[in-house]
């Protein structure tokens, strides 16, 4: 147990024994990599364009089931009111929300908020997390006032770069994300290009046409793995409450 309380304690505010990330100076989930700086700024509140595809229009979840972490599927049974969907699954049940279809290059909008109710500190702050393709993350979490390692603080790429600003709305109020991604391609088993990723958070870019380096991982780097050219986006279930609403994509 005493293990499991250093590692939660630890965890809030980063870590000095992890490996460097390629190309950078600083370490995984580096403790003395700085913050960006944190300033204000307005959620963009965009209705879909006719061409979009409308993935939740605060009414359904008709184009989404939820995905294990061991990889069953199911229904997707989060609860959905007054125009959004929360988080619910049971404390120690997390099942990401997946969509029905696949993605590759896109567009993708999106809305959510983490709750004025929510106490927990570091990564246990309101985590979710916007996974491209599965496993490509935009992180959520509610970056306002908590602190965390800067790679994982509320529109880091997951565990490889902090947003270039801290846009982040207070708890309790809605959060936009804006994201033009652009798919690695495979050659069989080989990278030959990786991922791209520009990130508008609440109509402000923090980051603008990033290399994506591999899958997110916690304290490590994860080297690229090929997979389809088109697969299912997903809404991270790390246990905490946080809402979505207006979720729209459209393939480039
Ligand atoms: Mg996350």
């Amino acid at each position: 147990m005493l293990s499991v309380a250093l590692f939660a304690q630890d965890s809030q505010l980063g870590y000095t024994d992890t490996p460097l990330i390629p190309g950078q100076n600083w370490k995984v989930h580096d403790s003395s990599r700085p913050h960006p700086a944190k300033i204000a700024a307005r959620p963009v509140l965009s209705a879909p364009p006719a061409d979009a595809d409308v993935l939740f229009d605060g009414k359904d979840l008709s184009k989404w089931r939820m995905k294990s972490r061991s990889g069953e599927t199911a229904p997707a049974n989060w609860k959905v009111q007054d125009g959004y969907v929360e988080i619910v699954s049971p404390k120690g049940m997390r099942w990401n929300l997946i969509t029905q279809a696949a993605y590759g290059d896109c567009q993708l909008h999106l809305e959510w908020l983490i709750p004025a109710s929510e106490t927990g500190k570091g990564q246990a702050g309101g985590n979710s997390g916007v996974e491209l393709m599965s496993r490509y993350e935009i992180q959520v979490l509610e970056s306002h006032e908590n602190k965390t390692y800067a790679d994982g603080q509320a529109a880091s790429l997951y565990g490889q770069w902090p947003p270039m600003v801290n846009a982040s709305s207070p708890k309790g109020q809605w959060n936009s994300y804006d994201i033009f991604f652009e798919a690695p391609r495979f050659d069989g088993e080989k990278l030959v290009k990786p991922g791209y990723v520009s990130v508008v958070h609440n109509g402000v870019l923090v980051h603008h046409r990033r290399e994506i380096l591999g899958p997110a991982a916690h304290r490590r780097n994860a080297p690229y793995k090929a997979h389809a050219a088109e697969e299912p986006l997903s809404l991270q279930d790390h246990g905490h409450p946080v809402r979505y609403r207006n979720i729209w994509i459209r393939r480039l």
